[in-house]
């Protein structure tokens, strides 16, 4: 968001600072080294309605980089693995009665053609789900995925949030029958190099290891940003930073703004990324729904993008208020590669080739029913200060692609 914001301030003619506090740009979609393959920290996967990211690519050069594959979801459920996602799959299923199998069919028909999720927004995603796929449906295949990853924050998600993340996911197909995923060629990091190429090409500055501590303003107008053991001043900032960490960036908003980003609720990532020497399954996405595995799911990413090996990527996600949250990489490592031989018994102790893990502890915004009531506006009563993050495009989820939409409309909006 930041480095889409900056790039289209700076081809609007603004001159542009941009300071992030990693060493290397991207945020969360940023590649680090594994090993010798260049690969994202967390996985990423496009889907065929992310209209900003292609337009963004066209704009960059780079839209021969993108590719679509023919991908497939299952479910890992006592002991076996059932495909999902398409209609015969949905037959098939042995855990649903008939009746439940009719009803979550078309309740996930309708909502990949709704064209807005309004008449839901007061209910919870549990709510929703229980009303129209029926409460079997949710206790078999939901009940689980939701608290595992949302613990005790899991009846709080609102139904609109879940409702789009079905549509997005449940619209990128070929056919009826195949659902297609893209990737770029090369991974997210094509995208950030063309990003940071044409901002710099547009005159912008990138300051890469160097945290912003305060934003300051004056006269009620925003005047500067410290960061590092500098003042930059600046007549317009736009601040793309976690929200929970907007209070203590910014101490001159007034305290009722304050608690309003303080209610924002977060859940953290603990990310696991294994190169292993078999494939798992055929399947990109896993969901697990089985006693005794305490993960919701693993995307097996190189059945996505080709890569040599194989590249599955384990999300626990959580409160980082869960006690699990403290275990050490290796506690996390041992505990996924042991679900992992019991959902394929061909692997072999000595099939996991590598693994590193990447934590964030804000991963993933929570979002409420009737969510962006509680939500205060991307401009700021301090003039000139604009503040979003990855939850100001509710009820859509975390994506690039409206990252970039939302970072070139706060440059867009900057006045002067
Ligand atoms: C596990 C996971 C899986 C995902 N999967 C997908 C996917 O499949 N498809 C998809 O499209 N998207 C996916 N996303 C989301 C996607 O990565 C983000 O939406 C996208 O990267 C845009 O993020 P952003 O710029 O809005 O936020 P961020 O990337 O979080 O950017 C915020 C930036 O602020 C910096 N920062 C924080 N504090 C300071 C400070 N004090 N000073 C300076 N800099 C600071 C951070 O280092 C970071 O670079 C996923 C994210 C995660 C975590």
């Amino acid at each position: 968001m930041g480095l889409a914001a900056a790039y289209r301030a700076a081809k609007l003619g603004h001159e542009v600072d941009l300071i992030e506090i990693d060493s290397v740009p991207g945020g969360m979609a940023a590649h680090f080294d594994f090993g010798g393959l260049s690969i994202e920290r967390f996985y990423h996967f496009i889907c065929k309605s992310d209209e900003p990211t292609f337009a963004l690519m066209k704009e960059l050069g780079i839209e021969d980089k993108l590719r679509w594959r023919a991908t497939s979801m299952a479910y890992y459920i006592k002991g076996k693995i059932h495909a999902w996602g398409e209609p015969f799959a949905l037959l098939r299923f042995p855990h649903l009665s008939f009746g439940a199998k009719l009803r979550t069919g078309l309740h996930m028909f309708l909502t990949t053609k709704a064209k807005n999720f309004r008449k839901i927004e007061s209910l919870t995603a549990r709510e929703w789900l229980e009303k129209g796929s029926g409460k079997e449906v949710y206790n078999t295949l939901w009940k689980r995925l939701m608290d595992l990853k949302f613990y005790e924050l899991a009846d709080e998600i609102s139904a609109s949030w879940i409702a789009t993340r079905v549509r997005r996911v449940g619209n990128s197909r070929k056919t009826v029958f195949q659902e297609e995923l893209g990737y770029i060629e090369g991974g997210s990091q094509t995208l950030v190099d063309a990003l940071v190429s044409a901002y710099e090409e547009n005159g912008g500055r990138l300051h890469l290891a160097t945290k912003v501590e305060q934003v300051v303003a004056e006269n009620g107008r925003v005047s500067g940003v410290k960061a590092g053991d500098r003042f930059f001043e600046a007549d317009a900032v736009i601040s793309t930073v976690p929200t929970p960490l907007v209070s203590n960036l910014v101490p001159d908003l007034p305290q009722d703004w304050k608690d309003q980003y303080d209610a924002i609720k977060n859940i953290g990532v603990v990310c696991l990324l294994l190169r292993l020497k078999t494939s798992i399954s055929k399947n990109f996405w896993l969901n697990i729904v089985e006693e005794g595995m305490e993960v919701p799911g693993l995307i097996e990413f190189s059945n996505l993008r080709p890569v040599k090996d194989t590249i599955v990527y384990v999300p626990y996600y959580m409160p980082t208020t869960q006690s699990k949250w403290n275990w050490t990489d290796q506690q996390f490592v041992d505990e996924a590669f042991s679900y992992i031989r019991k959902i394929n018994p061909e692997i072999k102790d000595t099939d996991l080739l590598d693994s590193t893990v990447g934590r964030l502890r804000y991963a993933q915004p929570v979002c409420e029913p009737d969510f962006l009531d509680k939500l205060p506006p991307i401009e700021t009563p301090i003039r000139g200060l604009q503040i979003a993050d990855t939850c100001y495009y509710y009820p859509e989820d975390r994506g690039i692609a409206e990252s970039v939409r939302y970072g070139q409309m706060m440059a867009e909006a900057i006045d002067g």
